[in-house]
């Protein structure tokens, strides 16, 4: 899988896992448990699955580099330097 397709995938799930954290934290009274309790299970499961993408695919398709923080927004790699899209070194820009 392409890196910039796992990290919307990432993304993505964790939206949809926020969701259902609000719609299970708004949902209130003793009627409702039950809702509340699969909306939690159901977010979950989604932030499982997040992880599980971003520990297995979010990786820098040149050194093999893990990139976890701030994998949404990174665009080449800090080990190896090389942007995920071009492949090309790219100059430190801080
Ligand atoms: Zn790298």
């Amino acid at each position: 899988m392409k890196f910039q397709k796992a990290v919307s995938t990432a993304r993505t799930l964790l939206l949809i896992a926020l969701v259902f954290c609000v719609l299970g934290l708004t949902m209130g009274g003793a009627e409702l448990a039950t809702y509340r309790a699969v909306a939690t299970g159901i977010a979950m499961l989604l932030v499982v699955v997040a992880l599980y993408y971003i520990f297995r695919y979010c990786r820098c398709p040149y050194c093999g580099k893990q990139i976890f923080f701030g994998v949404s927004k990174a665009t080449s790699c800090p080990r190896c330097r090389r942007n995920f899209v071009t492949g090309k070194k790219v100059k430190r820009n801080r």
